[in-house]
């Protein structure tokens, strides 16, 4: 298992880590196979989207946002329910192909580490299967 340390600057902001993704299925050693990426937070979460124009993040954020809003009248005394929320929403896992060393992706797609209560250390772990 791989762990891929994150630092997180905002409360709440989507990084690009698909090179940090690369570099470890490099330090892998994998060919062809499976990778397994999993994020051990319950106001984290991972997904691949558009990595072409920023709008596309600014707006998945902002439309979380209506969808979940900050405050929300929730019970959670800690006062991050929407970050629970939203982070059960985007989803704790993604499962990737790797073909000839390299994570396989559409043209326009990236993976991103999302973070929802931040800023703070973080990490994403990431397993290999090779087949
Ligand atoms: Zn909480």
């Amino acid at each position: 298992m791989i762990r891929i340390d994150i630092q997180s600057k905002s409360q709440v902001e989507l990084i690009d880590i698909t090179t940090e993704v690369q570099e470890a299925i490099r330090e892998a050693s994998i060919k062809n196979g499976c990778g397994m990426l999993f994020v051990p937070h319950t106001t984290a979460a991972v997904t691949i989207n558009e990595n072409a124009d920023p709008d596309v993040i600014t707006d998945m954020l902002k439309a979380l946002d209506k969808i979940v809003p900050l405050q929300g009248g929730y019970r959670h005394a800690e006062g991050n329910s929407a970050a629970h929320v939203k982070t059960t929403l985007v989803g704790n896992s993604e499962m990737l192909m790797i073909e000839e060393g390299r994570v396989v992706l559409g043209r326009w797609q990236g993976i991103y580490f999302c973070e929802f209560d931040g800023p703070r250390p973080r990490q994403v772990l990431f397993k290999t299967i090779s087949a």
